[in-house]
């Protein structure tokens, strides 16, 4: 397929290293509070492009860290702990945060229809490699130790500034802002990979390392368990866009320098959720959760169509009433499923090109909007019920928004509102109905159509009989 690059700023086609073989890194959440709805489609359209990849016939190996130690408040080196801060505020342990918001994370995900990746690693159970991994660095000149601290050498590097997007006055900028002056540094764009020493004591978890007592930066974990669990080549990074700098940017200076050769050639960045204040973030302090979103009425999976209705490289603009109409797409489409007549033979060969052009909008930078148009175009063709069953399921196994099992829940719960007197009344005018035809009183048989249409029974001719359904 072909991907946009962050780090080419280019579409190109996604290549693997091993052929037939793809391995996915993405970066997890850090696990002090709940996910909102904009860290979601980060992994929403994550999934999709893994499910895409699959799909394709690659086999996917992917692996996801979750961030339990070394986040500050800031995305470089200065601020609280964001683990520590979480479980200041809910008087518990940072385990106990970590577990709970894991967990959480991941029945967010299962509503979402987001797949949870082969690998999934804490930070904190990994420590020992880091360890190791900061001990090259320093062993190969990339690394130093100053006031405690060990920190990257961002000077030994010839690239560092490698998503083209980031200017050096960017980054000045993005110095300036998140970093206060560390007087330890000796170049401002260096960071921390092992802290002893902070301007906070109160850290909770604390290990033992060759330069004294203390706890891991945030970069280094993704280096780290990326190396450990899919080896020294990468094909596919993935994240929010503001993961792009200075987090990816300092994983490649770390793990090319680690590693000696060039580690990750395809990074894959989604664009921010934002509401009108801006862009979403846990640290506003108020933002929407998928239970909210419950609470509410509206079905995860009408989230997970919001999401597919555009594209993740432009910035998605959150409102309750895009929702809805995205609520009122999602119900279309899913009557337009459950309206197929069961069983039948699917004719490959006529789905062909519905099939191709499904493939087409997803292998071009994962346009998951014409895939949908692929789904609407296939539910509105002259196609046989069967094998339009046949490409839902098919483009299902990407789009994932669960639409046969809604259409089935539907009819069924449907079934069990209809009383069994009407049901009763409805069999019996069905009957007499087809009896009339049998005796072509064509009148008798509209005047029954009639009465029908009037308790708004539906009725449908198929080869089995005639089906019938209330009108919703
Ligand atoms: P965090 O839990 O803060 O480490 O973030 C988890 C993921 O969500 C990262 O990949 C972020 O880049 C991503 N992310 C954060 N805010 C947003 C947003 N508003 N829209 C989309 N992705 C986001
Ligand atoms: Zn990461």
């Amino acid at each position: 397929m072909e991907l946009y690059n962050t780090l080419t700023q280019k579409k190109e086609p996604l290549l693997s290293h091993e052929p037939g073989k793809l391995r996915m890194y993405t970066c997890g959440p850090t696990v002090y509070h709940f996910a909102h709805i904009g860290n979601l489609r980060s992994y929403l359209m994550e999934d999709v492009l893994e499910k895409f990849l699959r799909y394709s016939g690659l086999e996917v190996q992917r692996v996801m860290n979750i961030t339990d130690v070394g986040h500050l408040s800031s995305d470089g080196d200065t601020g609280e702990d964001k683990m520590l801060k979480g479980a200041k505020r809910e008087h518990k342990t940072v385990m106990e945060i970590a577990q709970f918001y894991t967990d959480a994370f991941f029945a967010d995900c299962e509503k979402l229809h987001i797949r949870k990746p082969d690998t999934v690693v804490p930070a904190t159970s990994c420590v020992a490699d880091f360890i190791r991994m900061i001990e090259v660095l320093l062993e190969k000149g990339y690394a130093y130790l100053a006031g405690g601290n060990v920190y990257f050498d961002t000077s030994r590097l010839s690239t560092y500034y490698v998503f083209g997007n980031q200017n050096s006055e960017d980054l000045a900028i993005g110095v300036r802002d998140s970093v206060e002056e560390d007087e330890n540094k000796r170049n401002k764009a260096d960071f921390v990979l092992w802290f002893t020493k902070s301007k906070f004591d109160s850290q909770e978890l604390k290990w033992e390392s060759p330069w004294g007592l203390g706890y891991p930066g945030w970069h280094i974990e993704c280096s780290s368990i990326s190396v450990k669990y899919l080896g020294e080549y990468l094909d596919l990074h993935c994240g929010g866009i503001d993961n792009a700098f200075p987090h990816h940017t300092n994983e490649i200076a770390q793990s090319e320098s680690y590693l000696g050769h060039p580690w990750c050639p395809h990074w894959f960045h989604v664009l921010h959720l934002n509401d009108k204040r801006g862009k979403m973030s846990k640290s506003k302090g108020e933002f929407l959760t998928v239970s909210l979103l419950e609470e509410k009425g509206y079905d995860p999976l009408v989230y997970r169509m919001f999401n597919l209705q555009s594209h993740y490289r432009k910035p998605l603009l959150f409102s309750f009433e895009a929702l809805d109409n995205s609520a009122q797409a999602y119900r279309k489409l899913v009557s337009r499923v459950e309206a197929l007549t069961p069983g039948g033979e699917p004719d490959p060969q006529a789905a062909k090109p519905y099939r191709d052009e499904f493939f087409a909008a997803l292998s071009n930078d994962l346009n998951t909007s014409l895939g949908l148009t692929a789904l609407y175009n296939v539910l509105k063709s002259d196609l046989s019920d069967a094998t339009k069953r046949y490409l839902v399921e098919d483009f299902e196994q990407v789009l994932d928004l669960g639409l046969l099992e809604a259409a089935a829940k539907t009819e069924s719960g449907q079934a069990q509102e209809v009383s069994a007197d009407f049901a009763r009344q409805v069999e019996e005018l069905i009957a007499k109905r087809s009896e009339a035809r049998k005796n072509k009183d064509w009148a008798q048989a509209d005047a029954i159509r009639d009465e029908l249409q009037k308790m708004r029974v539906v009725l449908k001719d198929t080869p089995d009989g005639v089906t019938w359904q209330v009108e919703k």
